[in-house]
C-alpha cells in the first residue's frame, strides 16, 4: 500500500501543493469551504508546504489552528516539486475521493461539487479540462495542446487536458502508484491501466493574481519523457521480454533478410558479400538484436524481483463475489 494511513474515515480529501502562495492560500481556503458547505460529506484540505521561503508554511500553522477540524498541513523539509508534493498529498489523505486542485486559485474550488457529482454518477476518474485556459498563449497553451495530443495518441486516454491539476479519484484507482519526476498529470493514464473508468469536464480557470508561475517551456522535454516512462510501465512492465524480445526478433529477423539477400546476389550477380554496407547494417542489426533479447531477459528478472517482493499482484480487482462460501460459513 502507497499511503501511511490505510484505513479511510473521510468521504473526501482535498490535495493542495504549495510553494510560496502566500497571498493566495487564505482567499483559497475561503473558496474551498464555501464550495463544501452543502454537500453533505466529511472532508480535509491537505495543504503540503513544498518547502515555501514565503512563510507560506507558517501562515499553513496559524490557518490549522482557525480550523483544525478541516485542515491538515504537511511541511517538506525543502523543494521537491509539485509531483512529489501530491504524493505526500496523497499519503496523508484519508478520504475515499481525493480531489487535486493547485494552490494559485487558478482552478476554482467551487467546481468541486459539480465533480464529485460526476463521480456518484458511476465514475472512478473525473478529469477537469481548462477550455478556455487564461495562461500565455504561445508558451503555455501552445505546447500544452500539443503535449496533450501526443499522450492522447501514445496512451490511448484520450484526454483534452492532462496538465489541469484539478481532478477527482477514487482512492482505489490511485493507490499501488508511485509518483516521480512530472508523473502527477499521468495520474489518469495509470488509472485507466487499472480498469478505471474515465469522465472530463470542462472546468472554469482564472489568470493568476498573485505570485507567478514554478514553470516554464523546459517541462515539455520532461513531459516528453515522462510519456515514455509511464507508457512503458502501464503497457510492458509485466512482460517486458514482449517489447525487448518483439524487437529483437524483428532486428534479427531484417538481418538475416540481409543476408539472404547478399548470398543470392553473390550467386547470380558475383558481387561480393564482404565489402557491402549491407553486410554491415545486417551484422549491426543481428548484433543488436541479441542485446535487445538479453535485455528483455534481465528485465524480466527484475519484474520477478519487483513484484514477488513486495507481494505486489499483477491484477486489480474491482470485487469478489462468492455466495457459495458465505452460504456454506452460514450453515455452520
Ligand atoms: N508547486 C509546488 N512545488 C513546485 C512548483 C509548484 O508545490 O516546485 C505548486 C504551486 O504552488 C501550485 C501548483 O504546484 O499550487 C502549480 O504550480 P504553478 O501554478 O506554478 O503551475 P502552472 O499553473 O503555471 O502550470
Ligand atoms: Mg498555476
Amino acid at each position: 500500500m502507497n499511503n501511511l494511513l490505510t484505513k479511510t474515515t473521510l468521504d473526501l480529501s482535498v490535495v493542495i501543493p504549495v510553494y510560496n502562495e502566500v497571498d493566495s492560500l487564505r482567499l483559497l481556503h475561503q473558496a474551498v469551504k464555501t464550495a463544501l458547505k452543502d454537500i453533505h460529506q466529511t472532508w480535509e484540505v491537505i495543504y503540503v508546504d513544498d518547502g515555501s521561503h514565503d512563510g507560506s508554511a507558517k501562515l499553513l500553522e496559524e490557518m490549522a489552528q482557525e480550523d483544525p477540524a478541516h485542515i491538515v498541513v504537511v511541511e517538506l523539509r525543502r523543494n521537491f516539486g509539485q509531483t512529489t508534493a501530491i504524493a505526500a498529498g496523497i499519503d496523508h489523505a484519508i478520504g475515499d475521493v481525493i480531489v487535486f486542485l493547485d494552490a494559485d486559485l487558478q482552478n476554482d474550488p467551487a467546481d468541486i461539487p459539480m465533480i464529485l457529482e460526476k463521480l456518484n454518477e458511476g465514475y472512478d476518474v473525473v478529469s477537469g479540462w481548462r477550455k478556455d485556459r487564461e495562461d500565455n498563449a504561445l508558451t503555455r497553451n501552445l505546447p500544452s495542446h500539443m503535449a496533450n495530443w501526443l499522450i492522447s495518441n501514445v496512451t490511448g486516454v484520450h484526454l483534452h487536458d492532462y496538465g489541469c491539476t484539478l481532478k477527482a479519484y477514487r482512492r482505489e484507482v490511485i493507490t499501488g502508484f508511485k509518483l516521480y519526476g512530472e508523473m502527477h498529470r499521468f495520474i489518469p493514464v495509470y488509472a485507466n491501466s487499472v480498469g478505471a473508468k474515465i469522465l472530463e469536464v470542462p472546468v472554469r480557470h482564472h489568470a493568476r493574481k498573485f505570485g507567478k508561475s514554478k514553470y516554464g517551456l523546459e517541462r515539455t522535454i520532461k513531459v516528453v519523457l515522462d510519456l515514455i516512462a509511464v507508457q512503458f510501465l502501464t503497457r510492458s512492465a509485466n512482460k517486458p521480454i514482449y517489447l525487448f524480445g518483439g524487437g529483437g526478433i524483428v532486428l534479427i529477423a531484417a538481418s538475416l533478410l540481409g543476408v539472404l539477400f547478399l548470398t543470392i546476389r553473390k550467386f547470380f550477380m558475383q558481387i561480393d558479400i564482404l565489402t557491402s554496407p549491407i553486410f554491415i547494417m545486417a551484422m549491426l542489426a543481428a548484433m543488436t538484436g541479441f542485446q535487445a533479447i538479453l535485455m528483455g531477459l534481465i528485465a524480466e528478472l527484475l519484474v520477478r524481483t519487483y513484484h514477488e517482493s513486495q507481494q505486489k499482484p499483477t491484477y486489480t480487482v474491482r470485487k469478489v463475489i462468492r455466495e457459495q462460501a458465505k452460504q456454506g460459513s452460514e450453515e455452520k
